[in-house]
């Protein structure tokens, strides 16, 4: 085994910097295994308007990019690649990236989430070819050409609104006759004329061989079928958490997100904590997610502290987490 960081922190949204800034800022010279998607959701998000302190707004990328500075100006260390394999039975835990090993005493998880796919045939076949889940990263591709956004929640509308700014048409497929979506984001969405709503519809696949040429649907009350012709399809039907390391070993909910004890960042396992949206169902907001980061940061802080004076470990899954 290697060096044992103070806090090995998995992740790096906003939860994860934020986490980052106040454990490098407490002295525990933090270790940030940032992934390669280093930056998370907001690296594909177009204006931030709100995130208090840009009265103007930022860009995803750029408001990444100041955490990762403010994380680094103190201290703050980062492997740019992806945890394959983690321990936690044992203490220090330990983190693998391939065959490098990591040690930590206490490890923050912030592995965000991912965009969920309708799981159609088409969809995988025509993966960058005119099937996204991405506007702000593809949109320019389709510049004066008709594309289709599935989904009726806060990212189809941003996602949709977004592609007005250089696609010729936007066609929102949602699949019930309301949207899940804020009611500022929806009236948005409703009052752009470059944007038709077909509601109460599914997609049933993607049409076009090489390039995507249309989005087939089915009507789900009449059970009609018909194609929109369209260059591209953005999928916006949410997210699910990336947790797939620690199954078995960190308890989570029914969809996969982790479990953390009410009020707190603690996971089951003692001196292992989750902040940010792999434990978040509700809010999912950059600025929870920061929140949840310094509240994890916090927790780590305090629990190393008991320790070196002498408190129990309670390592291990199962093990009570306080
Ligand atoms: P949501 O879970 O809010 O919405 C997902 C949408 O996709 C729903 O309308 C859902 O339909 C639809 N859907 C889900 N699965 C399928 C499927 N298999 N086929 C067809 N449609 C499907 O996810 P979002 O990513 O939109 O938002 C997540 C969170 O992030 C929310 O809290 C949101 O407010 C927030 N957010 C905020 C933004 C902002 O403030 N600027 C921007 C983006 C997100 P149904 O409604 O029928 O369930």
């Amino acid at each position: 085994m290697g060096d044992v960081n103070e806090v090995l922190i998995i992740g790096s949204g906003p939860a994860g910097l934020t986490a980052a800034i106040y454990a490098a800022r407490a002295g525990l010279d933090p270790l940030v295994i940032e992934g390669y998607g280093a930056g998370g959701q907001l690296m594909n998000t177009t204006d931030v308007e709100n995130y208090p302190g840009f009265p103007d707004g930022v860009e995803g990328p750029e408001m990444m990019q100041l955490f990762r500075r403010q994380a680094e100006r103190f201290g703050t260390r980062f492997i740019t690649a992806d945890v394959t394999r983690i321990d936690f039975a044992e203490h220090p835990f330990r983190v693998w990236v391939g065959d490098d090993e990591h040690a930590g005493d206490a490890v923050i998880v912030s592995t965000g989430a991912s965009a969920k796919w309708l799981g159609l045939p088409g969809e995988q076949r025509m993966m960058g070819r005119g099937v996204s889940a991405c506007a702000t990263c593809d949109g320019f591709f389709f510049k004066d050409k008709p594309v289709v956004v599935v989904g009726g929640g806060d990212t189809a509308m941003e996602e949709a609104l977004f592609l007005t700014r250089m696609c010729e048409s936007v066609t929102v497929v949602h699949r019930r006759d309301g949207f899940r979506a804020s009611s500022i984001m929806a009236q948005r969405v409703l009052a752009n004329p470059t944007i038709t709503v077909r509601w109460n519809a599914v997609v049933e696949d993607v049409e076009g061989d090489q390039v995507v040429t249309g989005v087939k649907v089915r009507d789900v009350d009449t059970g009609a079928e018909s194609v929109i012709p369209a260059a591209a399809m953005f999928v916006a039907i949410g997210h699910q958490p990336n947790t797939a390391l620690f199954e078995g070993v960190l308890d989570m909910d029914a969809e996969g997100y982790l479990s953390t004890r009410s009020g707190t960042t603690r996971t089951n396992v003692a001196g292992v904590f989750a902040c940010g949206d792999v434990q978040d169902t509700v809010y999912r907001q950059a600025v929870t997610a920061a929140g949840t980061g310094c509240m994890a940061a916090i927790d780590a802080e305090r629990w190393l502290e008991a320790r070196g004076a002498g408190a129990p470990d309670h390592v291990g899954a199962g093990a009570p987490a306080d």
